[in-house]
């Protein structure tokens, strides 16, 4: 679902035009949604920002957590947009000191992410991001580091869902998609 209303509709519309697709783009097979040109759009930039910032207000987050590595992009400027900080949900081995790990499918193999183990404080609630929601391996992994730190999860936001990879089924909460393809 895109979101609701003429703004909602115009934002999805900027999403599209500024949303390169790479065909086989980093394997043979897969599409790949190129955010960059929207990010180096500063005005749809803003408009992203805002848009996450106020669909997420009522859900009170006190942290944005943003999924490596397009996600720390919109992470950064939608906690400053918001008046809180960010936490970063890295690969495995690029963050220091103790860390919480969960391992997750990829399409071949598995992968690992990690989040420091004193970044999040029992209770503290997050707005977890990134850019594309796919088969949802990457957000299911990020919600259990969550919850395995003992926060909360206040909401879900990416730029775009793949429908037909029906990433959103293995969630076990909703996730807002600025547009769904
Ligand atoms: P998944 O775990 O399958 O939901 O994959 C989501 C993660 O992989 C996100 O962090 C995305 O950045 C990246 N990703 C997966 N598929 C795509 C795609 N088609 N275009 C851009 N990024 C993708």
């Amino acid at each position: 679902m895109n979101p609701a209303g003429p703004a909602g509709d115009e934002l999805a519309e900027r999403l599209m035009r500024l949303v390169r697709d790479v065909p086989d783009f980093p394997l043979p097979g897969v599409l790949f949604k190129d955010i960059m040109p929207l990010l180096a759009d500063g005005p749809t930039l803003a408009a992203v920002v805002d848009h996450i910032v106020g669909a997420h207000r009522a859900a009170d987050f006190h942290v944005v957590a943003g999924i490596e590595a397009r996600g720390f992009l919109l992470a950064g400027p939608i906690a400053y947009a918001a008046g809180c900080g960010v936490v970063a949900i890295r690969k495995a081995g690029k963050l220091p000191g103790r860390v919480l790990s969960t391992s997750y499918q990829l399409e071949y193999g598995e992968g690992v992410l990690e989040l420091q183990r004193a970044a999040l404080a029992p209770g503290q609630r997050v707005l977890l991001v990134d850019d594309v929601l796919a088969t949802g391996g990457t957000m299911a992994a990020a919600l259990a580091l969550i919850a395995s730190a003992g926060a909360v999860v206040a909401g879900v936001a990416v730029l775009i869902e793949l429908i037909d990879l029906a990433g959103r089924e293995r969630l076990p909460m909703d996730v807002a998609a600025l547009l769904s393809v």
